[in-house]
């Protein structure tokens, strides 16, 4: 068996721990006879998976009791209609632009009511976060709305916009559980897990109580309402079952690794490494303003597309696999997500030294 160094933004690297345990449980879980993909979703055993995954997560994050831990399906993208059907009362929100996701949860939200940009970076192709200590939110917005780490631009807000009031909501697809986060100061978080913490397929919700009525945009289906998640503990209809045990398996990872004050100051150090290669190197530069960096998403350039595309194939048939920007923007990311080993951090800036030597 040979395992590369996988630093795709995501679907992305597991913990090898998990992904040997899954595979200890395959064909037999805990005596059960069958494989966690066979169950019933209404099995006991089921039933234990899910409320210990559910438990698990609250403690890593330090859920208070008033927010929902909801487990769903349709991606973070779904997300981006969920969100304005049930919160946009006032047919208002505003949206902070850091990128192409908030971007589309944007567009998507003008489908339903008025969406208002209230800041963005695109004037500098995302590479920075506005300042968002002062910004002219309409009185009546129902949420203010951000993306917190930017998946294909490797900038994460390093403080949260000063909302004056309103209720924030926060896709942290790409840096879910990489470091403590105060619940308390969102109405939703929310995320896709195939970044940080499972397969694709799961969506985690996490939800003030009172964000959760019956009082949706008409027209609402069922299954995109809040409240009927919420009502059956995720249990509505059959959930995304095998991912959710795999981010149950996670989370366990991540409290036997210490919680996430742990994983934030392990993060800090790999993208620390990564990150003070850059900034000396004469070759390769990071795009993003020092102030604003990612330590999930760590994108560069050499400035020349032909030496870009000549170290994403010579880096991938030396292991390091994945290393191609996003398509819209070209040059290179190393998505450093918490599964990552430090040495696959450390080996990659080896690489990259030698191939700016060889190259220069
Ligand atoms: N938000 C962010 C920050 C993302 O990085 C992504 C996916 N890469 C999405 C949303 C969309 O996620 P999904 O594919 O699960 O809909």
């Amino acid at each position: 068996m040979s395992r590369v160094y996988n630093f795709s933004a995501g679907p992305a690297v597991l913990p090898e721990e998990v992904l040997k345990e899954a595979a200890d449980e395959m064909l037999d879980y805990k005596g059960s006879g069958m494989s966690v993909m066979e169950m019933s979703h209404r099995s006991k055993v089921y039933d234990d998976i899910i409320k210990e995954a559910e438990k698990d997560i609250r403690d890593l994050m330090n859920i208070p009791d008033n927010y929902k831990v909801l487990f769903l399906q349709g991606g973070a993208s779904q997300q981006f209609a969920m969100i304005p059907m049930n919160l946009m009362k006032n047919k208002k929100a505003a949206y902070i632009i850091t990128g192409q996701w908030a971007k589309k949860a944007y567009k998507e939200a003008q489908i339903y009511g008025d969406a208002v940009a209230v800041a963005s970076s695109e004037d500098k192709t995302f590479s920075y976060i506005p300042d968002c200590s002062d910004l002219d939110i309409p009185e009546d917005a129902d949420y203010v709305y951000i993306c917190e780490n930017n998946t294909i631009y490797g900038t994460k807000y390093k403080k949260l916009p000063n909302t004056k009031g309103h209720t924030l909501v926060a896709d942290v697809s790409s840096c879910f559980l990489s470091e403590p986060v105060d619940v308390t100061k969102y109405g939703i978080i929310y995320g896709g897990v195939q970044k940080n913490i499972g397969p694709a397929g799961v969506v985690i919700v996490i939800i003030r109580e009172d964000l959760i009525t019956e009082d949706v945009l008409p027209g609402t289906p069922t299954m995109l309402k809040y409240k009927t998640h919420a009502d059956a503990d995720s249990l509505y209809n059959t959930p995304p079952a095998y991912g959710i045990y795999i981010c149950g398996k996670v989370f366990k990872w991540l409290k036997k690794m210490g919680g996430l004050s742990v994983m934030k100051e392990r993060n800090e150090e790999k993208a620390k490494i990564l990150y003070d290669f850059l900034d000396q190197s004469k070759m390769f530069h990071g795009t993003v303003v020092k102030e604003d960096r990612s330590l999930m998403n760590v994108p560069f350039v050499t400035g020349d597309k032909d030496l870009d595309a000549k170290f994403v194939k010579e880096a991938a048939d030396a292991g390091f696999v994945n290393l191609k920007g996003h398509r819209t923007v070209g040059g290179m990311r190393a998505s450093i997500y918490n599964a990552m080993p430090k040495e696959g951090v450390e080996k990659l800036v080896e690489f990259m030294k030698k191939f700016e030597a060889e190259n220069a």
